[in-house]
């Protein structure tokens, strides 16, 4: 099913938008070395719960996962991508930490992701990979309008990826969101232009290039939840929750 958004829905969806966008931005000001994913976790669920939003995550239980989830963020470090599962481990300088988070408030959900260095080190080749997931994010938000079909988009992302030399896997990709966090249509992060369902106002999709360096292969933690690099290379993943609009796309996520 694609769900359509009537105009107060929309105006939910731009407010549960500020707010994931909200948290993330204030767990990655906290996210110093030292800090535990468990205390992020911690942070999340407080600041879900103070908003009066619900967690898409911790009753999440997909065929893919081993029961419910349990938590309230995603947790994703070095060369675990998707679904990383929270646990007792503590930021060193210089790893690359995924946050991703899914609430639903009023109704209507968000999605979003980001990616960055914790620390004071730079790693370039980490550096490199974040910046190429979000110049593919950009690439995908700007193809999106009304008229315009998915495969515009997977074709946006997927060429920034390509010409930045990384792999793409087209298992997990970005999707329709409104009601509930996992909506059709998917929206592979490669594909062919003038394919796919045409965007129309009131459509939510969350658009989320994600990549790994030198391959396009998964495999799951023995947690049986994250999903990390087959080679265990570093991964990174930036997601946006937008809206089609009359006169293109809004990013609902952003702060
Ligand atoms: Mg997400
Ligand atoms: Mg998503």
């Amino acid at each position: 099913m694609i769900e359509i958004l009537n105009p107060t829905q929309l105006g939910r969806a731009r407010r549960t938008g500020a707010l994931v966008g909200h948290i993330l931005q204030t767990l990655k000001l906290r996210s110093a070395v030292g800090v535990n994913l468990l205390d992020i976790d911690r942070w999340a669920r407080e600041m879900i719960l103070d908003a009066g939003a619900v967690s898409c995550y911790v009753d999440y239980a997909p065929s893919f996962g081993r029961g419910p989830f349990g938590h309230y963020i995603c947790t994703a470090v070095n060369d675990a991508v998707l679904h990383g599962l929270p646990h007792d481990y503590s930021l060193a300088d210089g790893d690359l930490l995924t946050l991703d988070l899914a609430v639903t408030l009023d109704g209507i959900a968000a999605d979003s992701a980001i990616s960055f260095i914790v620390g004071e080190a730079r790693p370039a080749e980490s550096v490199a990979m974040i910046d190429a997931t979000e110049r593919a994010l950009a690439a995908g938000i700007a193809a999106a309008r009304p008229g315009a079909r998915i495969g515009d988009l997977s074709h946006a992302i997927g060429t920034v990826l390509a010409e930045a030399g990384y792999p793409i896997n087209t298992e997990f990709g970005g999707h329709g969101i409104g009601t509930t966090m996992h909506q059709d249509p998917h929206v592979s992060n490669t594909g062919r232009a003038g394919r796919g369902f045409k965007l129309r106002p009131g459509l939510l999709l969350a658009l989320e290039p994600w990549i790994m360096v030198d391959t396009d292969e998964l495999v799951t933690d023995d947690d049986g939840w994250t999903l990390r690099s087959a080679t265990g290379c570093r991964t990174a993943h930036s997601e946006h929750t937008i809206a089609i609009t009359p006169g293109g796309a809004e990013i609902l996520t952003r702060v």
